[in-house]
């Protein structure tokens, strides 16, 4: 069912790797995590195995406060498809995740539950996640 301004999961399994699995499990239990360097602290996401700050290859996953800032965002307002015609328009984001330091982590996100055209850079938002089956929760951001 469509859904305005939430933008329909086109999957309905991350199909995740070794590297990536935590990060959807994680989400499953509604918590926004990062992998993060242990040599140097930067958080790299989506996980890298080598550190692009230090080339360390070391790497812990670490829980964030799931709040963000909007670091860019578009409103999408044609339906790039027929089926997403009741979905327009919609916010699609890019998030800078609160927790992350020096380089940050940016997230690509649509932000729901919002006017589209009462979003501006810099608004504080926080993450949610959709449950769209049992192995994947979408992660999507809404405002404080
Ligand atoms: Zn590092």
């Amino acid at each position: 069912m469509a859904i305005k301004g939430v933008f329909p999961a086109a999957l309905d399994d991350p199909y995740a790797n070794e590297a990536t699995q935590p990060f959807w499990d994680a989400a499953l239990r509604g918590v926004l995590t990062v992998s993060r360097c242990r040599t140097c602290g930067n958080c790299l996401l989506p996980p890298a195995p080598v550190c692009f700050q230090c080339q360390g290859e070391a790497f812990e996953w670490v829980e964030l406060p799931g709040t963000g800032t909007i670091y860019s965002f578009t409103v999408v307002r044609h339906p790039l498809r027929p089926d997403l015609a009741d979905v327009v328009p919609y916010v699609s984001g890019v998030i800078e995740l609160d927790g992350t330091q020096g380089a940050g982590c940016r997230m690509i996100a649509n932000i729901i539950e919002c006017d589209p055209d009462s979003v501006r850079i810099g608004d504080k938002v926080r993450v949610v996640f959709d449950r769209v089956s049992d192995t994947y929760a979408v992660p999507r951001f809404t405002p404080l």
